[in-house]
Formats: structure tokens, C-alpha cells, sequence
């Protein structure tokens, strides 16, 4: 059993229905075989269990595992080119690196930079945008066991209007696909996900095979991207014959509680009622949304209807692996959306990075608070003495005023610990 002691803060009550954010200044947090077995005042838990072995986080926060609803796992290295739409980024930019993970020890390489970057950024779940090759995936799936890290991806699948080298066939990626959910579906800490890359490059034929390996797995999970760019859009409406963007995928069983869309910045009303309707989760990704030019993501009109957000970093559009950034980023595109903007508080960022994300991922009973029958996944914000991070949690009024300063300021560099499970992964060879 370990005991640790730290200020925490977490969202157990979902902020967007009226729940206040939780702040201890000096909790308690027993941990016993990676679950969160007690919790109270420091001073009274440890009275209970003197003999604990102890862990003090002193200065700086503990918060919950961030999650990271979508991000791609080879773009790691492509991060950062700006200056394109969408296409043009795939096609300049995105899909020539997504090629080179064809040669497995790229690939190999790639993962190991992928998984360390995420936890580096204090991400302990993730929905992974895979590769199209299944030796590719199977070092991301390697990569992340080797950290303990939770993730759900899947082998990216294409029929057309990419590079001919990224196609694969309907019969070929069903077979792909289920060689790859059998080796890692349910193993250990990761899930499979059918993942079309989008409707864009996936014909009928390719999409009706995703339905049928996402119906053999009947506990597996379904991501694509939908409702980026207006030219994308425009471009699946004509492939799609006029038909919605959401229905190329509803009209193949890809669209329900299991389900997690990507972006939707430019959805019509009735998708947003179906996506509602069948509880299928969207990955805001306000970084990646800025820096394509996708648009301004319409959170208001997501929450009126009652579809479920949560945060994507979606690297490498997006600029960085950060959740705290893209909470950020969340909150700065909502100031911005005039009327139409949702007035996001700390707390809101707070649960969008954890909580949101652990429920879109049905992963609510297990992470996403630091709540007694949790798994331990958390981390420890503390930032280096002298910087503007430190001085302003120093000098906070309150924890959301910290915890917006958090948000503010906080980068990687400034996420000391990470546990999964109540394990240290950040590289550290201490224990605790
Ligand atoms: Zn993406």
C-alpha cells in the first residue's frame, strides 16, 4: 500500500451539469494494487494507516491522467508544419510520413517517440489514429504495453484518393483488422478500434467491411474523422451522393455509443441530433481546428443537443501533445465564437482533458477522477521554482484560479510524475 499526500484537484461532478470542482489541499490518496482504495484529510488517513509507505507531493497539484481522445501515432515527426488547409496538409505534409511507417523498424522508432511523448505530456489514455500497415500497429500496441499506457487504436483503413501506397482493399483490411484485434483487443491495457481514415478516401465497399469487423468484435470501438474542413466536406457530400457526412458511416452500424468522431466544426443540426441520439462521442481538437484553418468548433450547439465532447490533441495537425494546451486552446476558440461561444471555466477545461475523455472511451468507471475505486492514473503538476507557473500557483487566490494557471502556463516540462495503474511511467527509475 502507498500513501500518497498532495493537493489535488479533480472533476467528479461534471461541470457542464452543475458539479463544483473538487479541491483538497492536504488529501490523502491509498493505493493498493493500482486502485484507489481510501481517501481523506492527509493527517486522518494516515492516522488509519501509519505503516503505509509514503509518497508527499509537496508544492504543485496532482491531477488526474489526462486523456487524449484523438491523436495519431505516426505524426509524430510532422508536427508543426503550418500554413495549409486540409488536404493539402494530407497531401503534402501528413501522408508522404505515414508512408515511411511501411518499413517496421521506422515504425518501431516512431512508436517509441509516440508513446514517450504522450506520457511526457502527462497523457495516460488515449484513442490512437493508427498506421495503414498492421506491422506498424503492432509496435504502437508493443510500444504502449511496454508503459502500461491505456489505448484503443486500430489499423487505418483507404480505398481511394490517397496515395496508392496507403489503399488497401475491403477483404484485405477485414482480415488485417481481425489478425490485429484477435493479437491485442482486451490485452492488457489495450482495445481495438475500426478506424477508416474518413469518409473521404473510403468507398461504400471499405466502410460496409469496417461494419462488419465492428460488429464481430461487439466490444470494440469505431473512430474516424467527420465535419472538418468545408472543402472535405463538400467533397464527401458529392462521393456520398448527398447524403450526410455522419450517415456514410451511420448506414454501416459505425455510429453509436462506442463510437468517437473526430472535429465536427461543421455539423448540421440533424447530425448533431442522430450523434446525440446514439451517445457517439466527439474529439474537439482545438489546436489542430486553428492551425488548418478548420474553423470555430460550435461547443454551444454540441451541449444544446446533448452530444458528449471530449479533447483531442490530434497530432501532428494539432501542435503539440499537451491536453493542458488544447484546454487552452478550447477555451481561447470559445472567447473568440462571440455569441455563439460557451463561457468555459477551469473546472470545464479540467474535465474535457480527464473525465469527458475517460467517458468517451467508456473508461469512466475505471480513470478520469481521482475518486476511491479508481485506478491510480495521475500526475504530478509541478513546475520548475522561479518560473511564471510556479509564481502564479504560488499566489493563486483560489484551486480554480491554480488551476487556470495551469491551463495558462503549463507545458510538459512542467508535468513531474505520471503513474498508470499506480506505477511510475515517466522514466523516472524511482518507484514513487
Ligand atoms: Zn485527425
Amino acid at each position: 500500500m502507498t500513501l500518497f499526500r498532495a493537493q489535488t484537484i479533480d472533476t467528479p461532478e461534471d461541470p457542464f451539469r452543475g458539479g463544483a470542482l473538487r479541491a483538497d489541499a492536504d488529501a490523502g490518496l491509498l493505493v493498493e494494487d493500482g486502485v484507489i482504495v481510501e481517501r481523506d484529510s492527509f493527517v486522518r488517513l494516515r492516522s488509519r494507516h501509519p505503516g503505509a509507505e509514503l509518497v508527499e507531493l509537496t508544492g504543485g497539484v496532482l491531477l488526474p491522467g489526462l486523456v487524449d481522445t484523438h491523436v495519431h501515432f505516426p505524426q509524430v515527426r510532422v508536427i508543426g508544419a503550418l500554413g495549409m488547409p486540409l488536404l493539402e496538409w494530407l497531401e503534402r505534409c501528413a501522408l508522404p510520413e505515414e508512408s515511411r511507417l511501411a518499413e517496421v523498424a521506422y515504425a518501431r522508432a516512431v512508436a517509441a517517440e509516440f508513446v514517450d511523448a504522450l506520457i511526457g505530456a502527462g497523457t495516460t489514455t488515449a484513442l490512437v489514429f493508427g498506421s495503414h500497415f498492421a506491422p506498424a500497429m503492432d509496435t504502437l500496441f508493443e510500444a504502449a504495453a511496454a508503459n502500461g499506457l491505456r489505448i484503443t487504436s486500430g489499423l487505418v483503413v483507404s480505398d481511394r484518393m490517397l496515395r496508392a501506397d496507403l489503399h488497401t482493399t475491403a477483404q484485405r483490411g477485414y482480415d488485417e483488422g481481425l489478425a490485429l484485434a484477435r493479437r491485442w483487443h482486451g490485452v492488457g491495457h489495450s482495445r481495438y478500434a475500426v478506424t477508416p481514415r474518413f469518409a473521404l478516401s473510403c468507398g461504400d465497399e471499405l466502410l460496409a467491411s469496417c461494419g462488419d469487423l465492428h460488429r464481430e468484435l461487439t466490444d470494440g470501438w469505431f473512430t474516424s474523422h467527420i465535419n472538418e474542413n468545408l472543402d472535405e466536406v463538400a467533397t464527401v457530400g458529392r462521393l456520398f451522393d448527398g447524403g450526410s457526412y455522419l450517415d456514410s458511416y451511420d448506414r454501416h452500424g459505425l455510429v453509436g455509443p462506442r463510437s468517437v468522431l473526430a472535429h465536427n466544426v461543421h455539423p448540421t443540426d440533424a447530425e448533431l441530433k442522430r450523434l446525440a441520439d446514439a451517445r457517439t462521442s466527439v474529439a474537439h481538437c482545438p489546436s489542430s481546428n486553428a492551425a488548418l484553418g478548420s474553423g470555430m468548433f460550435p461547443l454551444q450547439r454540441h451541449l444544446a443537443h446533448g452530444v458528449p465532447v471530449a479533447l483531442g490533441s490530434d497530432v501532428g495537425a494539432g501542435t503539440g501533445f499537451s491536453l493542458l494546451k488544447e484546454g487552452l486552446q478550447a477555451y481561447l476558440t470559445q472567447r473568440l465564437s462571440g455569441p455563439d461561444g460557451v463561457a468555459l471555466t477551469a473546472a470545464h477545461l479540467l474535465h474535457l482533458a480527464t473525465a469527458a475523455g475517460a467517458e468517451a472511451l467508456g473508461l469512466r468507471d475505471q480513470v478520469g477522477d481521482l475518486s476511491v475505486g479508481r485506478r491510480f492514473d495521475a500526475i504530478w503538476v509541478r513546475p520548475t521554482p522561479g518560473t511564471p507557473l510556479d509564481i502564479g500557483m504560488r499566489h493563486a487566490t483560489d484551486p480554480e484560479d491554480a488551476l487556470a494557471k495551469v491551463f495558462a502556463l503549463g507545458t510538459p516540462h512542467d508535468v513531474a510524475r505520471v503513474w498508470i495503474d499506480g506505477t511510475r511511467v515517466d522514466g523516472a527509475t524511482a518507484p514513487v
